[in-house]
């Protein structure tokens, strides 16, 4: 275990924590198995990203519809902001003003559920750690440091019944309250700008697409060369957030894809939860970058 690991096993006795969960779970964990063993760890409070997703997206389509002549690039990839920071600072003013999925969403739990709540980022990315510290998420570990702890648990015997969940068999957990359906795509190409609602405001050949170390300096040109491109939705892993370095899966890219949407399949048999995450459960949320 490592130091940051071990503080975080501390945490999960001694703090009250809401599990802010990337959308790409579905390629190293099952659902809803993952909500049980995430509860059985002392945490009180499990989330998606989706609904932030939603705001964002909401959000992107107000500024692409009130701003026809001006062209953005998408900051949801923290290492993508960083390159742009050091390597093209002449696009930062192109970086669009609303803050990532797992921003907004720890700024949502946290006015939803209280400041006293603290929160843990997991999901496929180290670059999310430094995001994390900078807007006040408290703690962002990896998938496979999550299966890290699951492993030392079991490794050392340690019963869930120290832990402070219990469950029976009808009382099998689900994500609290919030979800929405069709922002399950984003850790997919294209999943940002196919969950937009794009019609009559862009067209989707003003929208560049790029993933990969391979191909940014290739996408920042194409970007400043080409003023067509309105939008430009820029990872730095292979694979977008499906290839993260915090990925366990060693899976070929078509079965991590079809893992996720398998899973967004599954989740519209859930017609009640198409009711949660209303846009005004979130009024007065701040989401811009600070
Ligand atoms: S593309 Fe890679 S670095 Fe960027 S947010 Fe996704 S996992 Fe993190």
């Amino acid at each position: 275990m490592t130091p940051e690991l071990e503080t975080l096993l501390t945490a999960l006795h001694d703090e009250k924590i809401i599990v802010l969960l990337a959308p790409s779970f579905p390629v190293d964990f099952v659902y809803p198995d993952i909500v049980l063993n995430l509860k059985m760890l002392g945490i009180e409070k499990v989330v998606e990203l989706t609904y932030a997703a939603k705001l964002i997206n909401m959000e992107y389509e107000k500024i692409l519809k009130e701003n026809p002549d001006k062209r953005y690039i998408c900051p949801n990839c923290p290492a993508i902001v960083k390159i742009v920071e050091i390597k093209y600072p002449e696009l930062k003013e192109n970086i669009i003003n609303v803050s990532s999925p797992m921003v907004v969403m720890n700024r949502f739990v946290k006015k939803e559920y209280g400041e006293d709540y603290k929160t843990l980022f997991i999901g496929p990315c180290f670059a999310k750690k430094m995001e994390a510290k900078q807007y006040g998420i408290d703690y962002a570990i990896t998938f496979k440091e999550l299966q890290d702890i699951f492993d030392y648990i079991k490794e050392n015997n340690i019963s869930p019944k120290e832990f402070t969940y219990s469950v029976t068999e009808d009382d099998i957990p689900d994500f609290d309250d919030v979800y929405n359906n069709y922002t399950k795509i984003y850790p997919l190409a294209w999943g940002v700008a196919e969950s937009l609602h794009i019609k009559g405001i862009i067209n989707k050949d003003e929208i560049l697409v790029v993933d990969g170390p391979k191909n940014l300096d290739a996408g920042f040109q194409a970007f400043k060369n080409n003023k067509k491109i309105r939008f430009l939705d820029i990872l730095a892993c292979e694979w977008w957030c499906i290839g993260g370095p915090g990925i366990m899966s060693k899976d070929p890219l078509d079965v991590r894809k079809q893992k996720i949407l398998a899973y967004q399949e599954h989740c519209k048999t859930h017609k009640d939860w198409s009711k949660l995450g209303q846009v005004k459960d979130s009024e007065g949320l701040d989401i811009g970058r600070k």
